[in-house]
This record gives C-alpha cells, structure tokens and sequence, in this order.
C-alpha cells in the first residue's frame, strides 16, 4: 500500500478513481498543492477537513480544483470536498488526463454572464463584457451589425472553416402601455408564459439610461381582495409590473422617464448549490457561452493551434429566432450551436450529461457530424445523451435556412425547467465542455 498525493494524481488523471482504503487521515498538510495543484488560485488553501467517511473498497471518482479535492458519489451528482488530504491509495484505474477542463471555472463566467441583463433586443453590455474577455486573451473579434460578436482562432488550415455559435440574448420584456394606476403592461420577448415570470423581481431599463425595480405580478394578485386570483389567466391583459417607486398614475410613471418600448429584464436569482448545481434564469444560453469562453481561454493560456480555423459567433438575437444566421465565412464547412438540451417527459437529456440533438422542430441535423460527435464522446468518456427536442429550433438550422451550405450540428448542456426556473449541474456542463474541446482539436466529420 503506497501513499499517494491525490493533487500530483490529478496532474496525470482524469476523474481518477481511486480505490482507497478506509484509513483516512484527515487534517494533514499537503506540501504539493503549492507546487502541483493544476487550477490552484489559493495555494495555501489546505485546510484539510473530510467531510464523508469512507468504506473499504469505495471506489470514487475525484477531482483536484484549485488546490481542493473533490470527490463525486457513484451517480456523480453529488459533490463533496475533501479538502486536501492524504489518503491510502489500493489501486488506481484511472484514465489518463485528455482535456484540462475545470468546471469551477466555467460556472464563474456564467454567474458573471447571467448577472448581465441582455433580453434580446438589449444586448449591448454582455457582449460588450465577451469584447473585453476577447481583448484580454488577445482574441480577434468584430461586432457584426446587429450587435453579436464574431472571434477567431487561426488554424493551421485556413482552407476549411469551422464555426460554433452561442447566445447571449435571453427572455425578457418591454413596456407595452402605462397603466392609468401606475402599473405597467409588458410584451413578451421570447417564448414563454407569464406564469413562468410571476412574482418574478425586474429592471426596467429605461431610455434616459436609469433603471428602476420592480416586481411582475398578476392585476388581481391579493389574496384578501379578489377571491379569484388562482384562476384568473396569466395574460397580457393581466400581468403588470409593480415599480419600486412612489407612483400613483400615468403622468408620475412618464416623470421617471419610464416610457413605452422601455426594455424589461428578469432577475437570475443566481444560485450554486453545494451539490453542484447551478439555479438561474437564462442558463439558455449563456451556460454555453461561459463553456465557449472557458475553452477560447484554454487554446489561449496553452497556446494550442487548431486544427482548422474556427469562428466563434456569440449571438444576440437567438430567442427571437435570427441570431447567428448572418457573418459566417464562406470557408465554414461545419457549423455547431452550442445551446441548452432540452429535459422533460420521453426526453433522455439530464442535467449531468452532454446532450446531442438528433432532430429538432426544424428537422434533423446533419447526419455525420451527429455520428462524429458521439465517436468523440465515446472516445473520450464523456457521458453523453443522444435526443430529440419537440419545440425547438436553434441558431444552425436557422443558418440553414438562411441560404448557407453547411454541415450543421447542435449540442449542449441539459438544462431543467428551461425558459422558466432553469437548472443544471456542473457535471453537464464539464461534459459539454469535453466534448466540446476534444471537437475542437478533431477532423472534419466524414474525414
Ligand atoms: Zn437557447
């Protein structure tokens, strides 16, 4: 039985799962996170605390992040740290490391991003937040006309594109009329019910540049003065926005500068749970632009080439149907959206694996690259799910329909409730990402 550091295995393996012994000494030190812990941000982190026993012969998959260690439960949606510790290795059967992916890190540019009002139509200061990530990793982009961004990553065959796209516009509102009470009635942006948003915090981001507060709520929604508020419809007609302001009528609402056409934002309610998942509105789809910007980040830190060049289009007109139809190189052979898969009844998306659409509302995607990218999955262990979306279309077929001759594919990662109370797991996110990379870094489809 030799005493192995799990920070130095990390280093070589992936997920490595370690047979330990049930002879766990806690509270020790670990003098190679300093040197060796691969995402380490707090080196001297190593508070050393293990916060579930372990049995003989368990067999755990773990995961250095950052100078901590994590281990997963068999099913792999729960997390639990292990602080640094030193622990009895009996056998490893680990793979060996093939991609350098950190979910921590990925969930940290999608925090960022969801805090970003961006409903399609207003989504100026999201990509402006993309421009400066470009700038910072020396990334060269333009903004299109319509307000997306177009990066790219030179390859060493320049004859052959590639080009993967997300969105960062998301579900959102705009004042339609002020009421004479004060109150304001919205039009969707998007598609999906008002009961999705009821009760929902919001900004209205006016046009002299203020934003104000306020909450959306049925007319009739105290409880101790209309009796039929459960069954009253969640309509346009009845849903409004209560201003956080001191206002009784129409002229005090204008007085604001609040007026008709005013953009109206949901609040994320942001929240990562201890068992690694992430609860916010909008992971459709800035889940997949905090992937893509994770990634662009890696090829950069490591100065990786691919293999052939490759656009990323970060697109801001996506939930109303026309965001990454425009601005693709007449080089691009293959065109992959990167957009959240769809969870429900009769659906095998979840949110810890990969989800790879087959056929979606606007028909099926191309064949190969589909049978490309489950070969990659296969290849590199990555937990995938093949699917079908009913009401779905995204911003490839879009393209297709837009006239351009690509090969076009669509992946991502499952997302529960999706244009509603949103959820995943930082498992799907980190096997979107694999997958992803390892794309990257492949062959053409059919080559
Ligand atoms: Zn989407």
């Amino acid at each position: 039985m030799k005493r192995e550091n799990p920070c130095e295995n990390n280093l070589v393996f992936d997920l490595a799962f370690l047979r330990l012994s049930n002879e766990i000494p806690v509270a020790q030190f670990c003098p190679w996170t300093k040197h060796h812990s691969p995402f380490s941000r707090r080196k001297n982190d190593v508070n050393a605390v293990c916060t579930k026993p372990f049995n003989e012969g368990d067999v755990l998959s773990a995961e250095c992040d950052r100078g901590a260690f994590y281990f997963f439960s068999e099913e792999g949606n729960q997390k639990f740290l292990a602080n640094i510790i030193m622990f009895n290795v009996i056998e490893k059967v680990g793979r060996e490391m093939d991609h350098p992916i950190n979910g921590q890190a990925i969930i940290d540019y999608i925090k960022e991003l969801v805090s970003i009002p961006s409903p399609s139509g207003y989504t100026e200061e999201a990509i402006a937040y993309v421009a400066s990530f470009m700038k910072e990793n020396n990334v060269p982009f333009y903004i299109n006309h319509k307000g997306g961004l177009v990066a790219t990553l030179k390859g060493k065959d320049d004859t052959k594109h590639r080009m993967l796209t997300a969105h960062v516009d998301t579900l959102g509102a705009m004042v339609k009329e002020i009421k004479a009470s004060g109150r304001l009635k919205l039009t969707a942006i998007g598609g999906f019910r008002w009961n999705t948003v009821e009760g929902e915090y919001c900004k209205i981001h006016s046009g002299n540049g203020k934003t104000y507060t306020g909450t959306i709520l049925i007319h009739q929604t105290a409880a101790h003065v209309y009796k039929n508020m459960g069954e009253v419809k969640r309509n346009d007609e009845n849903i409004e926005v209560r201003l956080d302001e001191a206002v009784k009528s129409k002229e005090d609402v204008e007085k604001l500068g609040i007026s008709v056409g005013d953009f109206v934002s949901f609040e994320p309610r942001v929240e990562v749970t201890e068992s690694g998942f992430i609860k916010s509105r909008h992971l459709d789809d800035k889940a997949s632009v905090g992937i893509l910007m994770y990634l662009i980040k890696v090829i950069q830190d490591r100065e990786l080439t691919l293999p052939f060049t490759t656009h990323f289009l970060i697109a801001n007109n996506e939930e109303i149907g026309y965001g990454g139809n425009s601005n693709i190189p007449e080089e691009t052979v293959e065109y992959l959206a990167v957009d959240m898969g769809a969870i429900g009844d009769g659906q095998s998306t979840d949110e810890y694996s990969v989800s790879i659409c087959a056929k979606d509302s606007s028909g099926p995607y191309h064949y190969k690259l589909r049978q490309h990218l489950v070969k990659l999955a296969k290849e590199h262990h990555i937990d995938y799910r093949v699917d079908i979306y009913p009401f779905y279309s995204s911003d490839a077929s879009s393209a297709v329909r837009a006239g351009f001759d690509i090969v076009h594919g669509l992946i991502g990662p499952g997302i529960d409730a999706s244009h509603a109370f949103e959820r995943t797991h930082i498992r799907s996110i980190e096997h979107t990402a694999r997958l992803i990379y390892h794309y990257l870094l492949s062959k053409m489809a059919g080559q």
